[in-house]
């Protein structure tokens, strides 16, 4: 479902002319008068949008500075966003930038090109033991980890940290991944990317056998069908949400720079079709399951 130009069937891709416009914007920088636009075009009374699944990483901070990309997460009014970055000053710049609004999460790619090879990489760990002595984070993730490669040494070394240090895990697997986790540390809580790509039923099943699993629908729109401002919830995923309220989140995946402009229309996206559930559910999947999950200990705890 994910490929590397960014495109997906049935989902709309930011086109090409918008993403020029918007280099050229942030290349001069917007001018005041534009800003005040950007910050006017939220919607007052709009429902908030915690985005469980952001990345800030090197191509995007060199092309989009963090002020910028800021610009874009409040003109969409999320209310919080989960940012991990290849490699992680990316989300530290994002999270000096807006302290408010970044929720820190460390992914252990120090590049883009170690998706394929992390888990097999010691290094890593050590990355990982640096940054967590000199940041704070809320989890560790998002990373790329399906079958049984999850009782690798590396990934028995994430799980293990995060014991240790009390952080959620981000997990981009496959629904065995996740149980060889779970059986790592039966008390490890996991943010579940994409919902595993997998199916409303198996879905349902993993969130039955683990209370402290809970499932982001970052990149995928199989849950929902938007035409113009009405949504309406695929049958199938509204039982899981009506089952679940209180175990979902969206999230964009801004996994190319491109998709940095795609963050104002997958919030405005998410109200759409979030809006053909009961209110209280909405709002629960919208902000309120991230905002106690993660928000409300992160600034309690934080620095
Ligand atoms: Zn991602």
């Amino acid at each position: 479902m994910v490929d590397a130009s960014g495109t997906e069937a049935g989902r709309p891709v930011w086109p090409r002319r918008r993403w020029l416009i918007g280099a050229v914007a942030s290349l001069g920088g917007l001018a005041a008068g534009a800003r005040a636009k950007v910050q006017g075009e939220t919607a007052e009374g709009a429902l908030p949008i915690f985005d469980a699944h952001l990345h800030y990483s090197h191509d995007a901070w060199e092309r989009l500075p963090p002020r910028e990309a800021v610009a874009q997460m409040r003109q969409a009014g999320l209310k919080r966003a989960m940012v991990s970055s290849s490699n992680d000053d990316g989300t530290q710049k994002l999270y000096a930038e807006a302290p408010d609004l970044v929720l820190p999460v460390l992914r252990p790619y120090r590049s883009r090109g170690e998706v394929g090879t992390w888990l097999r990489d010691e290094s890593v760990i050590g990355h990982l033991e640096a940054r967590l002595a000199r940041y704070k984070y809320l989890a560790i993730g998002e990373y790329h980890v399906n079958g049984n490669d999850a009782d690798l040494p590396v990934m028995r070394r994430v799980v293990q940290l995060a014991r240790e240090r009390r952080l959620a895990l981000h997990s981009h697997s496959d629904a065995d991944a996740v149980e060889r986790q779970f059986r790592q540390d039966p008390a490890a809580r996991i943010l579940w990317a994409h919902s595993g790509f997998d199916s409303p039923a198996n879905v349902r099943t993993m969130l039955r056998r683990y209370p402290n699993l809970w499932c982001d629908l970052a990149f995928r729109s199989d849950h929902a069908v938007v035409d113009g401002q009405r949504g309406r919830v695929e049958p199938a995923w509204r039982e899981a949400f009506l089952e679940f309220p209180d175990r979902f989140m969206v999230g964009t995946d801004t996994f190319t720079p491109e998709r940095w402009f795609f963050v104002v229309e997958h919030a405005r996206w998410s109200r759409a079709w979030l809006a053909d559930l009961p209110r209280s559910v909405a709002e629960a999947i919208a902000w309120r399951n991230g905002e106690r999950l993660f928000a409300q200990p992160w600034h309690a705890g934080a620095r």
